[in-house]
Order: C-alpha cells, then structure tokens, then sequence
C-alpha cells in the first residue's frame, strides 16, 4: 500500500531468546519470529539472572509473594536474590533511551511477561498464581506506556499485530524529522495515522488534532512535545473487534457509492460476520485495502492502518 518506509525499532529482548547461551540449563533457544523480526528492529539485550552474577548452568530461582511483596530464592542454595534483581533492573533500565517496546522470555521467574509460577512462599511446592517475573515487573512499573510482551503471547495473532503496530508506531514519532521544526511534517504524520489513532482512541485522536490545530508560528517545539506526549500513551492497550469494525465502517465510507450492490452486499455481509468474530479481520481488511487500490484513493492507501508494519513480519501459519 503506498509507500512505505519503515523506521527500526529499538526493543529489548530477553537474551536466551536471541539464543544466546544464558539459560539456567544452558539450553538454546532459537526462535523463528524473533530471527524473523531481527531483520527489522535493533535489539538490546539482556540476561537479568546472569547480570546479577548467575552462572550458567545454574539452581533454577522461585518467585514467591511474601507480605504482599514479590520475592525470587534459589531454593538450592537459600539465597535470597531480590534485591540484586531489584537494583540492577533499576540501574539497567533507568539507563535505557529511544526504546520502542520489550521483548521477553515467558515463564521465566525474572522475565516473564505471562504465566510465570508464583508460589505462595519461599519453600512452597505449590502456586498461589500464575503472572510477571520480577525483572518484568519493573519493566512494566517504569515503562507503563510501552509495549511488552513475550514469545509465547505473540504466538496468538491478535497480540501479535498490536505489538507489532506499537512498536512501529512509536518508533516512526521518535524518528520524525524534528530538526526541520516544520508543522507540516507533524500533520502529514497525523494524517497518515488518523484511522489507526481512531482504531486505538477516538478521544485521543482529537485531542491530537486538536494540538495540531492549535499550532502557533514558532511553537513549533512546544507543538511537537504534547503531541509526542499522547500519541506515546495511544498504543497502552489492544483494541477489540467492534473498534475495528468502527474504522471499516468509516472507510468504507470512501468507496460505498462507487462499488456495484452485489459487492456492497457482500462487503457488509463480511462486516456482521467481522462484529460476530466469524472471520478473521484480515478479510475484511483486505477487501477494504482492494477497493482503496482501485479507485486509487491515495489518502487511504498512505493509512498506516492498512500497513502498520513490513508485511514480511505478518503472522504466517507456518512459524
Ligand atoms: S528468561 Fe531472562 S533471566 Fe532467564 S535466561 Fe532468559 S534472559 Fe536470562
């Protein structure tokens, strides 16, 4: 869909997951999306367990709930390695800049994003619930707006293409020409992400319009920085099926009078099924992006909502 050029993110990764010889049982992992996805973005790195002074092969580590406090032990040896994580996940991370979103091993006691074992304490066999690794809590405490998932979450289509549209997203705003201090660079940006802002939230979407439409000569730069500020904030959450199904309805609106009835009929047959989640959204989308191919309707073949992010990196069934 028109042309594309596509800024690299900057993410971090967990570092068994760029299979590197850090695992607790010096197993490697090789990944297909991240060797995939390593062709499009720049990676940072990280071992917290190692980073702490682990050695690989080591005593597996337990995350457990004490006083309402997580905590990570190795069982084995009996020591308690919280607060190391604590402060080298601090340090580490309060060093970071221009990052784009985070990339983490699931399951794991420090860095996992989803279904990490938490027991109910130190010495417990059995689980008080499933959730985040140490490491990944921080991440999450002083990242709040960013991007953050891990490798057995992307394995679900839908995750996936958020995370994917996150990170391409906030990193095309770090990348924004700002030296130019032009406003029509701002407004071409926001127009070319006005249906995935209106995907995301309709109220954020016109309070970035907003700012734009405020622009005074030789503000550039206090233009620039409120808008930096909510366009970073857009991406927190994944939107469900209906705000999808908003989006078509109103690009839809560009060719609905133009389509003979048996393809409306057929379009918006598609679009009850899409609102019902009998289809995958990839149907409907793709008719959509068609029909913006035929009549040549340029404006909505610049949406990055039609193209979030390089196409190789879309889901294949075959990973
Ligand atoms: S999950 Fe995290 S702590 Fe564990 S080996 Fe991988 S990078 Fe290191």
């Amino acid at each position: 869909m028109g042309e594309n050029h596509f800024p690299r993110p900057v993410i971090v990764l967990s570092a068994c997951l760029n299979s590197e010889p850090v695992r607790y049982n010096g197993e490697i992992i090789k990944n297909a999306f991240v060797e995939k996805l390593k062709n499009f973005v720049d990676v940072i790195t990280v071992c917290p367990e190692t980073e702490i002074g682990l050695s690989v092969p080591r005593d597996p580590i337990k995350l457990y709930l004490e006083k309402n406090t997580y905590r990570i032990y190795q069982t084995k040896t009996g020591i308690d390695l919280t607060e190391k994580m604590d402060r080298f996940s601090s340090e580490f991370l309060n060093h970071l800049k221009g990052v784009d979103g985070f990339l983490l091993k699931g399951k794991s006691p420090s860095c996992g994003f989803s279904g990490t074992k938490i027991y109910r304490d130190k010495n417990a066999n059995d689980i008080l619930k499933r959730g985040m690794g140490l490491f990944a809590q921080i991440v999450k405490e002083k990242f709040p707006d960013k991007p953050i998932e891990d490798e057995l979450r992307l394995k679900n289509p839908e995750i996936r293409h958020h995370f994917l549209t996150a990170i391409f997203a906030l990193a095309d705003m770090r990348n924004l020409d700002k030296n130019g201090k032009a406003i029509t660079k701002l407004i071409d940006f926001h127009t070319k992400y006005k249906y995935l802002l209106m995907l995301y939230s309709q109220k954020k979407l016109h309070q970035l319009g907003r700012i734009i439409a405020g622009y005074k000569k030789g503000r550039f730069e206090q233009t620039l920085s409120e808008y930096e500020k909510i366009f970073y904030s857009v991406f927190e959450r994944k939107p469900g099926i209906k705000k999808h199904y908003n989006v078509l309805q109103h690009i839809y609106g560009y060719f609905s009078n133009k389509i003979q009835p048996s393809e409306k009929r057929h379009f918006l047959s598609l679009m009850e099924k899409l609102k019902n989640e009998q289809i995958p959204l990839s149907a409907v989308v793709e008719i959509a992006k068609n029909f913006a191919l035929r009549f040549e309707n340029f404006y909505l073949m610049s949406q990055k909502y039609f193209s979030p992010y390089p196409e190789q990196l879309e889901f294949s069934t075959s990973e």
